[in-house]
């Protein structure tokens, strides 16, 4: 037996959770059955727990779109037991049983080997926040953009993309510009490594379709008039990293930047990324990431606070990363 976070909804209901406990044949099919040492809590976790979104693909559902720990038994050939893994997406905690819980069994294919530099703890410290930050400096690095292209604008600031982004790129050398809606987070974002400060109201507005040029790449994970206006300043061939939208899914821009100064628009997304990629990011992850900053950034719940976390983060009042301690 194990407990779980379970979420039900009765036909044109709202969907309600409940710690429960759960028998290890109730677990969908899955070739490796993991004990869950952590889990973590993402943005894409809050809309789907709270159902602001319609993020869950059926019920009863255990959600989670992360976790880390042990491989308890594997019909997998790439895992055996007493390995250390992390899951970070495809679809599970949408439409197979996720992190949320003390025991996992999912498809091998989908699990990544946990860098010897993690521990379970730190692995969902970074978590798909983290994972997602990795992969938007690796979308800036393959477009050509350098410490010496000039100053890179990150939005989202206090969030998890945004902190994680923000200390990754100041250890890598670049100069950051931390976007953020919240004073407070000041020397919260310039411990990480954030140079320049400014307030994401001069970015949330309906702005022109070119201003001057200002940054040379850009991590946004906000979407809407944000990243229409980030793209409208970027300085010429820059490259702007597009993971979220916390502000909106909006995209209201012009084609300007794009033919008048080689803007790159490049998507990132970490769900269906493919293996070879998120092996990468964790890689890097394991030599990029300053661990101080990253013990900085974390807030530890039990999964009997998870639903009010939630409900935080949705309303702007959480920052830095969340990990859960399913077993606690
Ligand atoms: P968080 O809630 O931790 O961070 C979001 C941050 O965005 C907030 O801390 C806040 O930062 C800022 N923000 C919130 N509301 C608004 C608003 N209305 N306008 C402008 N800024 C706002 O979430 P995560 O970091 O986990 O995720 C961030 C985004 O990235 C989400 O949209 C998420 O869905 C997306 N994402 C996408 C992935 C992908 O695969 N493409 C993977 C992971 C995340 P501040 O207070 O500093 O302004």
């Amino acid at each position: 037996m194990f407990n779980a976070l379970v979420l039900n909804k009765e036909e044109d209901q709202k969907a309600t959770n409940e710690i429960k406990e759960l028998d290890i044949s109730m677990l969908p099919e899955g070739d490796v059955l993991v004990n869950v040492d952590y889990s973590t809590i993402n943005y894409k976790d809050s809309l789907a727990i709270t159902s602001a979104s319609p993020i869950i693909k059926s019920y009863p559902m255990v959600p989670g779109i992360d976790f880390a720990g042990t491989v308890e038994d594997s019909s997998n050939s790439n895992f055996k037991v007493g390995d250390k893994v992390i899951l970070n997406g495809f679809g599970v905690g949408e439409k197979h049983w996720g992190g949320l819980s003390q025991k996992a069994r999912v498809n091998g294919d989908w699990l990544v080997h946990m860098p010897k530099e993690f521990t379970s703890k730190q692995a969902m410290a970074i978590g798909t926040a983290g994972y997602t930050s990795m992969l938007c400096v690796l979308a800036l690095e393959n477009n050509g953009i350098s410490p010496n292209s000039g100053e890179i604008l990150v939005t989202g600031a206090s969030g998890g993309v945004g902190s994680v982004a923000i200390s990754l790129l100041s250890k890598l050398g670049y100069t950051v510009c931390a976007s953020s809606g919240r004073n407070e987070h000041a020397e919260y974002l310039k411990s990480l490594g954030a140079d320049n400060i400014i307030d994401r109201n001069e970015l949330s507005e309906k702005g022109r379709p070119l201003n001057k040029e200002r940054w040379a790449g850009a991590i946004d994970s906000v979407g809407s008039h944000t990243l229409a206006n980030i793209c409208a300043s970027m300085k010429y061939g820059g490259t702007v990293a597009a993971c979220g939208l916390a502000q909106g899914f909006d995209f209201p821009s012009t084609v300007m930047p794009f033919i008048l100064r080689g803007v790159t628009l490049a998507g990132v997304d970490s769900v269906y990324c493919p293996l070879k990629d998120r092996i990468k990011a964790w890689e890097r992850l394991a030599t990029d990431l300053n661990m101080d900053h990253l013990n900085s950034m974390i807030n530890i719940i039990s999964l009997s606070e998870v639903e009010e976390t939630t409900q935080k983060m949705l309303s702007g009042k959480t920052h830095g990363r969340i990990i859960v301690d399913v077993n606690s």
